[in-house]
């Protein structure tokens, strides 16, 4: 079996517990104006013109997004730090782009690790039907999954696809009981604002099950020379990245709920 990713970044520390290798799947059925990777988000491989300006010159390269690659492959890329991951209590963290759109290659991966002593995590939106979901919970040891706004307008507005799909995912997850963070990207004025996060402190404790923890990802302006690079529309091209000191307000409205909370992945 064979999937497109396009990259693995290795010695990961905020992509779940201890020393992570991430794996980034190609594709996305996502569209949201803060993403920092936007170049994951066509499924296929894509070819990318780059220009930098040095001296008065302009000198454009063009690089290919996405490769190929095997699960026999990929695990030999795993095991190369499987030492650190072991002794750090990490793992191996599937992300994207969304790779749940690639749900066949994502199972096999997660079973070669899971018959090797490997932990996973799955990093996801969980915007994909149960039946696709269902498995991959059957085999990851943890979920990180993205909590992007509560109210469906805003959210379809922001990422172009409603939340209806993803906070079913959530409560069927929680009702199975598997281990999930939540991620919130606190994205300026769209998701960092009072209803917003009331909203999801009353939609997290109404889970059947508590989640391990919610981490509240500042907004980072770091995509910027990316978006400038590729050619791309940037949404958020004057906004400033966020402090954490900004989020200690929201920080204690979660810990007074009862949640385990950390700013930053
Ligand atoms: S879900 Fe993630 S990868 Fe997909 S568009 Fe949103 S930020 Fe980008």
């Amino acid at each position: 079996m064979k999937g497109i990713i396009f990259d693995i970044k290795r010695f990961a520390v905020h992509d779940g517990p201890g020393i992570r290798t991430t794996v980034f799947f190609k594709g996305c059925p996502l569209r949201c104006l803060w993403c920092h990777n936007p170049e994951s988000i066509d499924p296929n491989p894509v070819c990318v013109r780059t220009t930098a300006l040095l001296n008065g010159h302009e000198f454009t390269d063009e690089k290919m997004v996405g490769y190929e690659i095997s699960v026999d492959e990929l695990f030999i890329e795993l095991q190369k730090e499987q030492v650190f991951m072991d002794e750090s209590g990490g793992g191996v963290t599937f992300s994207g782009g969304e790779p749940l759109l690639q749900n066949r290659f994502l199972e096999e991966a997660l079973q070669q690790c899971k018959n090797h002593e490997m932990r996973t995590a799955v990093d996801t939106t969980l915007f994909a039907p149960w039946k696709v979901v269902e498995p991959v919970a059957r085999l990851a040891d943890l979920f990180l999954v993205d909590l992007k706004h509560m109210n469906a307008r805003v959210h379809q507005e922001f990422t172009g696809v409603s939340n209806r799909l993803i906070l079913e995912n959530i409560r069927k997850l929680s009702a199975l009981n598997v281990p999930v963070r939540i991620r919130i990207p606190m994205i300026p004025e769209i998701s960092n604002t009072t209803e917003n996060i009331a909203q999801c402190i009353d939609f997290l404790k109404a889970l059947p099950h508590p989640v391990e923890a919610v981490d509240l990802l500042p907004f980072h302006n770091t995509a910027k020379e990316k978006y400038k690079r590729f050619h791309l529309d940037n949404h958020f091209v004057d906004s400033p990245s966020m402090q954490k000191e900004e989020l200690f307000d929201i920080r204690n409205q979660f810990e007074k709920a009862g949640f385990e909370v950390k700013i930053g992945g």
